[in-house]
């Protein structure tokens, strides 16, 4: 059987995987709060950890694996996405309105990852569908005397403890002198988080032993991996962000209500995501959704792949350049590999893979199966890198030849309202070519590919491609 290693953010080492259970592997993965489309630095662990179930379902079983990520809906930020369309004029009760951004921002979600390649997840549990589990745990942790109620709210004591903080290797005493926390004076550390606090009638509710309220954020991960995978289970993913306070809130909880357990055997981190060499920010102008980039034509496989390029554990950047070359590299790929009529995954492809997740070091694979016309081999691994679908041509991948006499126009079928301007284009560079005017010849062949619009000569055509290049519409009407 093939041997996966994983970094252990918890250990720092490297770890062969030894499963609580070959015949029911269980990873979590921290997901979404719905209340906004997924922007790209979200979509960054949901792509890699598929990297990983798609490895584990491949080693052990499809039916031996059992992944889980959750949604979040209940939140402020939900609430306040609710009220906001409340106030604009929006008709329905708040809770209605709640309900609706929810179950719209879900669905949005699921068409966005679907559109990145990434398999649905065993379970996908919504937190308000949880709330009695949370309830139970928080008086369980209250009854090991982990946790105490004051003022409508109920608080995870952290000195309570000893090992708060060694997944993020602080203490508590640093992450006071280093955080900023919320004092209040119902709290008996000002480290104490909540578990469970109060809500307002008009906002969602719930009853329980300390009124009616609603849980914290961080409860929610705990009851719901408890109640889907167990007590103890063998990976916990998510992004580095989540691993304090989120992550080691969780283990508190987990741990304190388990003991006996061992809660999450693995931890996996990936690394943050920047855009154009800065961090993500709408104040930047460089802040965008997974959905934003699919609506300007960048397909989901090349995001895929553009994400799959860095190795999970380094800080990645996205640069629209990048984009630009794997599109143009993934549409030869695909376009080899869709020749195969059937598809060979190799053992190099998988125990790179192994090795920690080394998605750039597949990429290299895939290259090397490229160059040598391997086309059943490329054709397994494109499938396996979750690149292809059964050795379907994507459309945005294909391309037709348009022959006009002595012209030929190579372009996506997608791009087909723009062969006229090609061909005026086409015709204006051969004439330059005809009189001799090279300079301007060359000048025309120059701009004609800032548009995406490659110009050559053939024994017996003037061609333009424009299959290699990210065509620019507005770059081709000026030209024209
Ligand atoms: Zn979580």
């Amino acid at each position: 059987m093939t041997e996966i290693r994983l970094t252990n953010s918890k250990t720092h080492r490297k770890e062969v995987l030894q499963p609580l259970d070959p015949a029911n592997v269980r990873m979590y993965l921290c997901g979404p709060t719905v209340y906004d489309r997924a922007h790209l630095g979200n979509a960054r662990p949901v792509v890699v950890f598929d990297v990983l179930y798609r490895l584990l379902r491949h080693v052990y079983g499809p039916e031996h694996v059992t992944y889980v990520r959750n949604f979040t809906d209940v939140d402020d930020k939900i609430n306040a996405a609710a009220l906001a369309r409340k106030e604009a004029g929006a008709a329905g009760t708040l809770e209605a309105l709640i309900r609706e951004r929810t179950e719209e921002t879900i669905g949005w979600y699921h068409a966005d990852m679907d559109a990145l390649g990434a398999l649905r997840p065993t379970h996908e549990p919504r937190a308000t569908e949880y709330i009695g589990q949370m309830v139970a745990m928080i008086e369980g942790l209250i009854a090991r005397g982990h946790a105490y109620a004051a003022e409508g709210h109920v608080l995870f004591d952290v000195r309570s403890y000893p090992d708060y903080g060694a997944l993020s290797g602080r203490s508590v005493d640093d992450m006071i002198a280093g955080a900023r926390v919320e004092v209040a004076p119902y709290k008996r550390d000002p480290m104490d988080f909540v578990l469970w606090k109060p809500s307002s009638d008009d906002l969602p509710g719930w009853e329980s032993p300390w009124g009616r309220g609603r849980p914290g954020w961080h409860i929610e991960c705990s009851a719901m991996s408890d109640a889907l995978l167990g007590p103890s289970f063998d990976i916990h993913a998510g992004g580095i962000d989540l691993q304090f306070p989120h992550h080691e809130n969780e283990i508190a909880q987990s741990m304190c209500v388990h003991p006996e357990a061992e809660f999450a055997k693995v931890w996996m981190h990936n690394e943050m995501l920047q855009v154009e060499g800065k961090k993500m920010s709408k104040s930047l102008g460089n802040f965008f959704t997974v959905r934003d980039l699919l609506d300007k034509g960048v397909p989901g496989e090349v995001i895929r792949f553009v994400l799959l390029g860095t190795h999970y554990s380094k800080p990645m950047d996205w640069t629209a350049e990048k984009a630009e070359e794997d599109e143009a590299q993934l549409r030869r790929w695909l376009r080899a590999a869709s020749n195969a009529k059937r598809s060979a995954i190799t053992d190099d492809l998988i125990a790179t893979i192994a090795n920690d997740l080394n998605t750039a070091g597949a990429r290299e694979i895939v290259n090397q199966q490229f160059q040598a016309l391997e086309l059943e081999n490329l054709r397994g691994s494109l499938e396996f890198l979750g690149l292809m679908r059964e050795g379907i041509l994507p459309e945005w991948a294909d391309s037709i030849r348009e022959v006009y006499e002595l012209n030929a126009i190579v372009c996506q079928p997608r791009h087909r309202e723009y062969l006229p301007a090609i061909l005026k284009i086409l015709e204006r560079w051969k004439e330059h070519r005809l009189r001799k005017e090279f300079r301007l010849a060359d000048e025309l062949k120059a701009a004609a590919l800032e548009a995406g619009v490659e110009l050559r000569v053939t024994p017996q055509y003037a061609e333009a491609d424009t299959t290699s290049h990210r065509l620019n519409p507005a770059k081709l009407e000026a030209l024209k």
